[in-house]
This record gives structure tokens, sequence and C-alpha cells, in this order.
């Protein structure tokens, strides 16, 4: 952090900021020019808020120069993070494919699913057992019974899993059952579930809220990052704008900046993202060419009958045909299937 003092602070001002950094443990470097001071705070322990140094007489401007999450930063570590989930590689140039249905509905629905994806080249079967619906009338998920059988589906199929934990009091239920918790975009802000999936140290997959900044969403990863738990992937899966032709509005750009600023892989979701079908492909085709790590795609046997999200399902001749469009683009943009 940079604190500029006003052309006309007085000596005791800058003492005054001096001091107040001092209270924080932090060391300052001063640099008087000729028409005014300039302090450096050095340090990146403790988050300093700008607005106590703003507010101190003779502060004309306060900058911020290092990001607010640290170990999720690419500063901290420029490597990619790769997320090896038993020899399925995620980041750092190797990309995946999850897929599955919106809501795990049946047995016989979640093995004819994870059948398709799994023959069409996915890796990771999705699926939700808990399900955090807009309306509390709408299918809620099947709960440990759709755990069960999401799990059951993909060892027939040779399919790692990820699903949706709601609660922070569902961690170890979950992840009994899945290879990857799935924190949905309605979560992305809950504190008792971040800081438990911090301590849990099982693999996390974090939406971005759907009215998040980049920035908030990383420092969301950064509290599980610093509960200790390393395996954090982001999904990028549509913010909420003035646009309402579409569910949401699928934020590619969000792509090349998240691996600007940090090290973790990112992967999108552009079956939420638009919310429609027919704009599910080209979004992911062009989230792949923006260098996303992976794709999360909603894949239904019968999506005109799906109890959750089946107008952006995609039915299995399209996620084949996806599949193959995918294997040509990807080493187009150096990523591995
Ligand atoms: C989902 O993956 O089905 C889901 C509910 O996603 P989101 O949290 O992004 O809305
Ligand atoms: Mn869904």
């Amino acid at each position: 952090m940079v604190i500029v003092m006003s052309p006309k602070a007085s000596e005791e001002q800058v003492q005054a900021v001096i001091e107040k950094i001092s209270e924080h443990e932090l060391d300052v470097h001063r640099s008087t020019g000729k028409s005014r001071t300039i302090l450096g705070v050095i340090g990146t322990r403790i988050e300093i808020d700008p607005r106590d140094m703003e507010l101190i007489e003779g502060v004309s401007e306060v900058i911020r120069v290092t990001e607010p999450y640290k170990l999720a930063s690419a500063t901290w570590q420029p490597e990619p993070t790769i997320l090896d989930i038993q020899g399925v590689k995620i980041g750092g140039g190797h990309f995946v494919v999850m897929a599955g249905p919106c809501s795990v509905e049946s047995e016989e629905q979640i093995q004819a699913i994870a059948g398709i994806v799994s023959k069409a080249g996915a890796r990771i079967l999705r699926g939700g057992a808990f399900k955090p619906r807009t309306s509390p009338y709408s299918f809620q998920g099947l709960g440990e019974n759709g755990l069960r059988m999401l799990q059951d589906a993909a060892d027939a199929h040779g399919l790692l899993t990820v699903t949706e934990v709601m609660d922070a009091s569902q961690i170890d239920l979950v992840g009994r059952y899945a290879d990857i918790l799935q924190v949905g975009a309605r979560n992305m802000h809950n504190f008792a579930l971040r800081k438990g999936l911090g301590r849990a140290g099982l693999r996390v997959f974090l939406k971005r809220g759907m009215s998040a900044t980049i920035r908030e969403w990383l420092q969301a990863a950064e509290y599980i990052l610093a509960g200790g738990n390393k395996q954090v992937m982001l999904c990028e899966r549509g913010i909420r704008t003035f646009e309402d032709y579409t569910r949401n509005t699928m934020d590619i750009s969000a792509i090349p900046v998240v691996h600007k600023l940090s090290h973790l892989p990112i992967i999108a979701d552009p079956s939420h993202g638009t919310g429609r079908r027919d704009k599910v492909p080209p979004m992911a085709r062009a989230a792949l060419a923006a260098g996303a790590d992976g794709l999360m795609i909603e894949v239904h046997n019968d999506p005109e009958h799906a109890q959750s999200d089946g107008a952006q399902s995609l039915f299995p001749g399209q996620f084949q045909m996806l599949m193959r469009e995918v294997t040509q683009i990807a080493p187009l943009v150096h990523r591995e299937l």
C-alpha cells in the first residue's frame, strides 16, 4: 500500500500516519519529494483498511499495490496449480470435461447419462443431490440416496464425481461420496462453508457468485487456501447483468483475467452461463479458446422431462458433437485432453 500525503501536510501529520502503520507492526518506507511525502507500507501479513488511512489528516490518496488475496495470487505462486485426482489432471495445460445432469433423478437416469458422457470423453460426472433451487416448491434433490446413485454410476463407467455441498454441516457426508465438492454460485459468500472446506482438505470446485467481482471470488478462494487446503478450482458460470435474453451473461473475459491474477485452474460452465441449450456449444468453444482448464456441461438423456435445468441441458448427440469440437480445438490452445 502506498500513502500519498497532501503537499500541505505537516511533519506531525506525516508522523501520525507512520505511527498508525507501526501499530499494525508493519514497516514504512518514506520518500520525501520536493512537494510531497510518499509512504510505502511494507509487509503483507496484515490487511489495513485503506479507508482508515484516507481519513487521517494530511493524507491525499491511498493506493493498493498488492491483491487482497495472497495465497490465491500468481505473485505468490507463479506456476499453475495442477490437481491430480486419481490420474485425472486439471490445470497447467491439462483440460478436463465434467458432464452430467443438473440433478440426480433416479438410478436409471444417472446410469444412462454416465454411460453417454463417459463414452463421449468426459472424465468427471456431475449431478446435484442437494439442490439450491430458487423456489422452495421445486425439486430439492435426492439427498444421500442421490449421492450414492452418483457414485455408483461413476464407478460403473470409470468416472470421477463432482456434486454440490450446500452447507458446512453436509461436508462430511458429501465428502464420503464425492471426489470434488462444488460450492454453488449462491453459496460463494457462505463463510462457514468456505472455512469448513479449508479445514476438510477435500477438493473444492468454487463457482463464482452471480454478482461477485473477480476479486471477491478470489478472496473466497483465499479462505479455503488459508485453511490449509490447496486443492481448489474456480468455475465461471455467468454473472447477472442487465441482459435478460440469456439466463446469465457468460463472462469469458474472466478466464484470461483469472489466469493473470491467480495460479488456480478455471473451469467454464456455459450451461448456467447461458441457460439455453443452443447457446452452450458456442460458449463452450469460446471458453476453451480463451484458455479455460476445463468445461462443466449439463447433459440429460431426456432433457424435456428433466427435474431441473432441462432447457440448458444438451441432448446426448449435441454433447458428442461438442466433444469432437473440443478435441479439435484443444491442441490449438495448448490444452491436452
Ligand atoms: C448447478 O451446478 O446445477 C448449479 C446450481 O449451479 P450454480 O450454483 O452455478 O447456479
Ligand atoms: Mn443446474
